[in-house]
C-alpha cells in the first residue's frame, strides 16, 4: 500500500481529477487539510472511512496516521487543496515517508491559481502583453529568499499570481509600486475561487487595496496582477490564417 496524496483542486467539489476521485472513494483514511479544502469533497469517501483534519495536527501526528494506516493494509489518502506541488508543505511529508520506507503515489490538482484565472475569465499569457507568469507570496512568517522580492519581481510586468499575502495587499501594492509597476496597473482579488461563496474584486494596484478592505476580504484569496486583467489583447500566431505550422499549411 502507498500513500496517495491527492491534490483537491481549488474548492468547486468537481474539480478535482477523476484520479483523485477514486483514489478518495476508496480511501479507508483521509487526512485533509481542513482550513482550505472543501468539505464537500469528503462526501466522496466511504461510510466507514476514517477522517481527520490536519488544521490540528502537526507534522508527525500526520506522519503517524500515515504510517499507522499502511501498517494496517489500509488506503491512506491526504488530501491538499489546489495542487500540493504550490505552497503544500508536500516535500517534508514525502522525505519522512522516504525515511519510513513508506511508498506514496502523487496526484496533481488544479491548482487555486487556475481557478482564479477561470473566475476572472483571463488569460495569463497574452500575446506580445505578458509570456510568463509568476507565482509568488509576500514574507510572512515564512520567509521568502532575497532574490525573490515582489519588489524586484514588478520589474518583469508581467502577470503575477501572489498567494498567502491577502491579509497584506496594502504591502503587496507598495512593493509592487516601488519595483516599477505603474500605479494604474490593473489588480483583482479572488476570494475562493470556484467555491459556492467566490467573490471577485477589481481594481488597479492603486485602488485594490481599499476595495478589499471595504469587501473585508482578508484571507483565502489570490491578488492577481497585470495587464492580462486589462483591455488590450492581440490574436495569437497559432491560430493566425497566414501562420503555417507542422499541422496546418
Ligand atoms: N496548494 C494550494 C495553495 C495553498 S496556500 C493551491 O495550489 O492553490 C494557501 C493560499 O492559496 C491561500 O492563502 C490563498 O492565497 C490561496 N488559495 C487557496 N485556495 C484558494 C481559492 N479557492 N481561492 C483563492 N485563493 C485560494
Amino acid at each position: 500500500m502507498k500513500v496517495k496524496f491527492v491534490g483537491a483542486g481549488p474548492g468547486d467539489p468537481e474539480l478535482i481529477t477523476l484520479k483523485g476521485y477514486k483514489a478518495l472513494s476508496e480511501a479507508d483514511v483521509v487526512i485533509y487539510a481542513g482550513s482550505l479544502v472543501n468539505p464537500a469533497l469528503l462526501d466522496y469517501c466511504k461510510e466507514s472511512c476514517e477522517i481527520h483534519d490536519s488544521a490540528y495536527l502537526n507534522l508527525d501526528e500526520i506522519i503517524g496516521l500515515c504510517e499507522k494506516g499502511i501498517a494496517e493494509n489500509k488506503s491512506v489518502v491526504r488530501l491538499h487543496t489546489g495542487d500540493f506541488s504550490i505552497y503544500g508543505s508536500l516535500r517534508e511529508q514525502i522525505e519522512r515517508l522516504n525515511t519510513s520506507e513508506i511508498g506514496y503515489e502523487l496526484i496533481p490538482g488544479v491548482s487555486s491559481f487556475l481557478g482564479a484565472a477561470s473566475a476572472l475569465e483571463i488569460e495569463y499569457t497574452i500575446p506580445e502583453i505578458s509570456q510568463s507568469l509568476i507565482i509568488t507570496r509576500m514574507e510572512g512568517r515564512t520567509p521568502v529568499p532575497k532574490l525573490e522580492s515582489i519588489r524586484s519581481y514588478a520589474a518583469h510586468q508581467t502577470s503575477m499570481a501572489i498567494f498567502l499575502s491577502s491579509g497584506m495587499v496594502s504591502d503587496v501594492m507598495d512593493e509592487l509600486i516601488a519595483g516599477g509597476y505603474p500605479k494604474t496597473t490593473p489588480a483583482a482579488m479572488v476570494y475562493k475561487a470556484t467555491w459556492p461563496e467566490q467573490r471577485i474584486i477589481k481594481g488597479t494596484l492603486e485602488t485594490i487595496a481599499g476595495l478589499a478592505d471595504e469587501a473585508g476580504i482578508t484571507k483565502t484569496a489570490l491578488i492577481i496582477v497585470g495587464e492580462c486583467l486589462g483591455q488590450s489583447y492581440n490574436d495569437s500566431k497559432l491560430y493566425d490564417k497566414d501562420f503555417k505550422h507542422e499541422f496546418r499549411s
